[in-house]
């Protein structure tokens, strides 16, 4: 289990001298130390552009094309780890926030020494670039006879955006980074490897101030290998360990003797095949093969060693992968050589070793961020908390900190500013990224008729009626005249391309996807489920009571702080009923988050809308819709009825377009039809076929409805619908919907239409 480690008090002690006389003595001390070191030290520190220029010619293409493709895997890698914003109220009032942001100024480390290591380049500066780190300094030694950085470094580095490099190698290199010199601007955070000097280094300006990505040993590889292991492959893998440096270890891990022999033969075979076969060599010394008699001894030992890299060369190697607990990067199979990840796989070469990978990570995009967290409590927020935050204080005897919550706690107004927080405030329950967006407005917009040649917007100027893009004169006429009709201001309405789209908004304006929740009743509206499978939300359903009774505290009890909506529909499709306007508002005043009364069938119900209370509460949003009673399903327009600032967030994610010319031509020359009468007869006739129904022998129950449809329970509902079809009659079976179970769906069709099915439905008796 041990490491190669040396004494390094000698080490320690050069270092902190260097990092003094840098400290002090800024770029002239670089120069002076880079002289001693080197024998001489290059006229400009900074590689220029001619440099990075006369670099890239002297690359092969296809060393070129060998690195972006690397850069390609890594940058896909990397960039998957996005870390998103957690956003909680952890009760009311108290609001708490993580957002998680670059580092502003990174300094990267890249060895010239024995090897130059560009392959390091992309697995710090792609990371880098991805997390938006604003400044990334790199710093690397030059060749001491030509004063000239190798040319495979810039050029990797100009790939991945890095343009500021610094020629400078070892300890002094890290202390310019840490502390800053008249040149070079100092970092907040230094990654990469480098000799005994340079770890030496990083980890002592860690102690002072600067970051440092990990603490850094020798390279190490384990191969866990049973019989169905190749030994040539082993073998070679033991060797691409070895050749790092003298004190690199490799160990095999097996549970056969003979494979053991067999990869010892093969590694002295390969061996001496190598150019660096002396370094190898030296750190075969450090190596060892371990032959054990079990899996699970394998397993342990695995465990404990927790190595930088494991190769796991066994049958059914996921399994045994699965039971690892501390590794840095697991290979997984026969077919993934620890050099995959070295150079190209994706993942990051830049490791844990000498066993911190027992509690450390290697490098990933969160390496080049950090976490501020937020918390804003409203007056009311504190109120409630007060109590308990003075409790602990003054229980630690921190009494000063009691006093901050004291001095603002009040009596007064409390309730009223929870509620005029709250009210003021229907913004909390926004998605932040969705916050973060500017509002757009085109100059069209703003200049509205006082200018007439639009060449603003790449249409076709040459008039065939459509050529424009549509009017938001036009659409803020239609708004007008529907908010009108319905009595609100038009601010506070959103017109969508059908209810349905104003449903998938919802989901995508407040709900973060992988973290919030909805719920809803069910049976209910199918739209709301798929919007969430499709945002990626968690949906949770609450089954309606006897009856079809709206379950007020089971909603309640559903929710927690991620619960971001609750949907209710009323009248329910397809269960036909309304919801009292008293259920509904205990909703709205207890759900932590919004909640959204669908009326798409509100026209035939004898429950007043909710629209009106909108004003009054910025946790509720009605929706409407025009395909029902307006008799306009063709036309794909749907209302959303909310806060106003709720509405410009509507206005702002939608689509820049969403309802086309046509419709809203249509809309606003159709809209002046009055559909009362219209409505009357449906819900008339709807009673009558309601009451013919439940004549029929075969037909169990005929639901109240509040809807244009009837959802009706019958014998043998599937054979119903089946004769029905027959009839060219086509109803909706709700047979397979859970709650619904043997009924049919009938919608309320012209008197003549319900004739027809009503003599149809007879016929079968
Ligand atoms: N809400 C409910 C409850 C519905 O039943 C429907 C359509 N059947 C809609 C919304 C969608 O309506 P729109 O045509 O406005 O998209």
């Amino acid at each position: 289990m041990q490491r190669a480690t040396d004494d390094d008090s000698i080490i320690e002690s050069r270092v902190r001298a260097i990092l003094e006389r840098v400290r002090q003595g800024g770029d002239e001390a670089l120069r002076a130390i880079t002289t001693e070191i080197d024998g001489r030290c290059p006229d400009s520190l900074q590689v220029s552009e001619a440099e990075f220029a006369e670099a890239e010619a002297l690359v092969s293409d296809d060393l070129k094309a060998a690195i972006r493709q690397a850069a390609d895997n890594i940058s896909a890698f990397h960039r998957a780890q996005q870390i998103s914003t957690v956003d909680v109220r952890t009760m009311p009032g108290v609001h708490c926030r993580r957002r998680v942001l670059p580092i502003r100024r990174v300094g990267l480390y890249i060895p010239g020494g024995s090897a130059p290591l560009f392959s390091t380049i992309l697995m710090l500066a792609l990371p880098a670039q991805i997390a938006g780190c604003e400044e990334i300094v790199l710093c690397t030694p030059c060749d001491r006879t030509s004063g000239k950085v190798n040319p495979v470094v810039l050029y990797t580095a100009q790939l991945c955006g890095v343009r500021t490099i610094y020629k400078l190698g070892g300890a002094q290199a890290v202390a310019a980074m840490a502390y800053g010199t008249e040149s070079i601007r100092r970092v907040y955070k230094i990654f990469g490897p480098g000799n005994r000097y340079v770890t030496k280094a990083k980890q002592m300006v860690s102690a002072q101030g600067t970051a440092i990505d990990m603490p850094a040993g020798p390279s190490e590889v384990m191969v866990m290998a049973d019989a169905t292991a190749q030994p040539a492959f082993v073998a070679a893998d033991f060797l691409s360990q070895a050749e790092h440096g003298p004190d690199s270890q490799s160990i095999l891990v097996c549970n056969s003797q003979k494979l053991a022999a067999e990869v010892e033969a093969e590694i002295t075979r390969q061996l001496a095949l190598l150019p660096r076969a002396d370094i190898a060599t030296r750190s075969l010394e450090n190596s060892r093969i371990v032959v054990f008699d079990d899996v699970n001894t394998m397993v342990d030992f695995a465990n404990d060693y927790a190595a930088e890299h494991l190769i796991i060369a066994m049958d059914d190697a996921w399994s045994v992968a699965n039971r690892i607990t501390a590794a840095g990067s697991i290979f997984v199979g026969h077919y993934s050589p620890e050099s995959a990840g070295d150079y190209a796989s994706g993942t990051n070469h830049t490791l844990p070793t000498m066993g911190l990978a027992t509690a450390y990570s290697g490098i990933g995009l969160d390496s080049f961020m950090h976490a501020i967290t937020y918390q804003e409590l409203t007056q009311a927020g504190l109120n409630a908390l007060g109590t308990t935050i003075v409790q602990m204080a003054e229980a630690e005897g921190l009494d000063a900190h009691a006093n901050a919550v004291k001095v603002r706690l009040s009596s007064e107004d409390s309730e009223n500013s929870e509620s005029s927080e709250d009210s003021s405030c229907p913004l909390n329950w926004v998605r932040p990224n969705i916050l973060a967006l500017k509002p757009y407005s085109t100059a069209r917009d703003e200049y509205k008729g006082t200018i007439g040649i639009y060449l603003d917007a790449n249409e076709n100027p040459f008039e065939n009626g459509y050529n424009r893009y549509p009017s938001t004169t036009l659409k803020a006429q239609v708004r007008s005249t529907i908010a009108q009709k319905k009595g609100v201001d038009p601010a506070r309405l959103f017109l969508g391309n059908g209810s349905d789209e104003a449903i998938d908004l919802l989901f995508r304006i407040f709900c973060r996807p992988g973290v919030d929740n909805v719920i809803s009743i069910a049976p209910t509206y199918g739209m709301y489920s798929v919007c969430a499978a499709i945002n990626d939300i968690e949906y949770r359903e609450v089954m309606l009571d006897d009856n079809f009774a709206l379950p007020v505290d089971k909603l309640l009890a559903a929710a927690d702080a991620q619960s971001k909506l609750l949907f209710v529909c009323s009248p329910n499709n397809p269960t036909a009923n309304a919801y009292s306007r008293e259920q509904l508002i205990t909703l709205v005043q207890q759900f932590p988050g919004i909640v959204v009364v669908d009326e798409a069938y509100i026209d035939f119900s004898s429950v007043p809308s909710m629209v009106e209370l909108i004003d009054e509460n910025p946790n509720l949003i009605v929706l409407q819709t025009l395909s029902k009673a307006y008799g306009l399903a063709g036309l794909r327009m749907g209302l959303a009825f909310a806060h106003e600032r709720i509405i410009s967030i509507f206005e702002q994610v939608k689509y820049p377009y969403n309802i086309g010319a046509d419709t809203l031509a249509l809309a606003q020359r159709l809209l002046a039809t009055d559909i009362t009468s219209q409505v009357q007869t449906l819900i008339a006739e709807r009673e009558r076929v309601a009451a013919a129904l439940s004549t029929l022998p075969y037909v169990e129950k005929v639901y109240p409805s509040d809807a244009n449809f009837l959802l009706v329970k019958v014998e043998h509902s599937r054979e119903l619908y089946e004769y029905l079809i027959a009839r060219e009659l086509i109803v909706r079976d709700r047979s397979r919907t859970s709650g619904c179970e043997g009924t049919l769906r009938i919608t309320i069709g012209t008197p003549e239409e319900n004739d027809r099915l009503l003599a149809e439905l007879k016929n079968r008796v």
